[in-house]
């Protein structure tokens, strides 16, 4: 067999940046499944893969642990937070929209689609007529 890579599970250490697994360690590393065993294209992660099912029940109960009738449509923040979970995330390039534009977006934790509204705030300084 061709493969030497290390693997940090045999070995026991932390996983570095190319975290590598051997043939009997490349599992799920939420529920241990083999990837072989995989039917689903899995999520790639920092140590490994997460199979879909794992991926599906997580936001599942990310959806299951908010309750979105807390949720005020209208109250604006610093950052975008999702209606469906809660989870909060800062916005990226492609959130900052013309002033009332909204878009739809979906939810990075729990997958849900939302629409997204960017404002802003318009603030003044002043300074002493006639001072440079
Ligand atoms: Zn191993
Ligand atoms: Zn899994
Ligand atoms: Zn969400």
């Amino acid at each position: 067999m061709a493969e030497t890579a290390e693997c940090f599970v045999c070995d026991g250490t932390e996983p570095n940046y190319r975290a590598q697994r051997c043939e009997k360690h490349d599992v799920c590393v939420q529920c241990g499944t083999h990837r072989s065993k995989i039917t689903e294209i899995p999520w790639g992660h920092r140590e490994g893969f997460r199979c879909q099912p794992c991926d599906r029940a997580n936001k599942a109960a990310a959806r299951d642990g908010y309750d979105s009738s807390e949720h005020d449509d209208t109250e604006e923040r610093d950052r975008i937070k999702c209606p469906t979970c809660g989870y909060e995330y800062q916005p990226e390039m492609e959130d900052y929209r013309g002033d009332g534009e909204t878009h739809e977006d979906d939810c990075p934790n729990c997958d849900s689609p939302m629409m997204v509204t960017t404002h802003y705030t318009v603030e003044w300084s002043t300074r002493k007529a006639g001072v440079q």
